[in-house]
């Protein structure tokens, strides 16, 4: 992806312990971990619930796993060493990434008359407070709908590369393009009516529904793939980069490498042909209306 150069969103906040510099123009704000803001955040957390007459308990135990993307938690994260000058130049990376998805949203959402307010990143390098819960590095990137952040640990591109077999700054990139198909979801209210739907669903019909709402991210993450070949970002290869990532993320490829075998009825994000059908109709429809994965049969 020819990024450099590009501007960075504004709308990071680094939360990681071992980080030195920073470069102006971005959030820093550290979090007193298990002190005072800590409960401070809590609190706001379970008024606001309470103002908006939702049980808050329900918001911290069951909004994270919905969301948690790609995770499983049976990655292992050691001791990490301080932030490199390679992480560094992965921050700007996600800067500019995120950036763009600014740009292309603001314009999607202008032409239907609304104001985007756009999500923030928030960088994490080990268990973190969110509105969804603890933040755990170990269960992978996610969106929060209740505080409308996204989580992202770094390590978790190394994993990406390594564990998973998707290498590249355009899977990178992807990854982040699908947090924010979320957060279009949150604004537009896919993400409310799946959560209260989902209450009175059985496990396999929750994980059905799931699976529909995880597709029309990739496609929005298409969609972003396209916006980004217009603006001249994109290298050879990089597509067959997202590509290779929806495919090695799929919940059957991620299931028959952890245990050997694939149990549909447990898929929660979509198969390796799923993820990756609709991040190619995002990128060649370019339509959101196009994205619609709870209007066919079969997503
Ligand atoms: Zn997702």
């Amino acid at each position: 992806m020819k990024w450099r150069g590009r501007a960075r969103s504004a709308n990071i906040e680094d939360r990681r312990r071992g980080s030195a510099g920073w470069a102006p123009g971005t959030k820093r704000r550290r979090v007193a971990q298990g002190g005072a803001g800590g409960i401070v955040v809590i609190v706001i957390v379970i008024f606001g619930a309470i103002a908006l007459g939702i049980d808050p308990s329900e918001i911290l135990r069951s909004q994270p796993d919905l969301l948690r993307d790609i995770g499983g938690g049976q990655a292992t994260t050691t001791g990490r060493p301080a932030p490199d000058a390679g992480e560094e130049e992965l921050v700007d990376f996600v800067g500019v990434v995120l950036k763009e998805t600014e740009t292309l949203w603001s314009e999607v959402f202008a032409q239907n008359g609304i104001d985007y307010s756009a999500p923030t990143l928030v960088l994490i390098d080990s268990r973190d407070r969110s509105g969804c819960g603890i933040a755990d590095p170990n269960t992978g990137p996610f969106y929060c709908p209740a505080d409308q952040n996204i989580y992202l640990d770094l390590g978790f591109y190394e994993q990406l590369r390594a564990r998973f077999g998707a290498p590249g700054d355009f899977a990178q990139a992807y990854v982040i393009a699908h947090e924010v198909g979320h957060h279009i979801q949150n604004l537009v209210g896919t993400l409310g009516d799946f959560n209260q739907a989902r209450q009175s669903m059985r496990p396999e019909e929750a994980n059905a529904y799931s699976v529909r709402v995880e597709l029309q991210a990739d496609c929005y993450a298409g969609i972003w793939a396209s916006y980004a070949g217009r603006e001249n970002l994109l290298e050879r290869g990089d597509i067959a980069e997202a590509l290779n990532a929806a495919e090695q993320i799929g919940d059957d490829a991620i299931q028959i490498r952890t245990q050997g075998y694939a149990v549909p009825r447990t898929f929660s994000h979509g198969t390796s042909e799923q993820r990756q059908r609709w991040f190619r109709r995002g990128f060649e429809a370019r339509e959101v209306a196009e994205c619609d994965t709870f209007e066919v049969a079969n997503p």
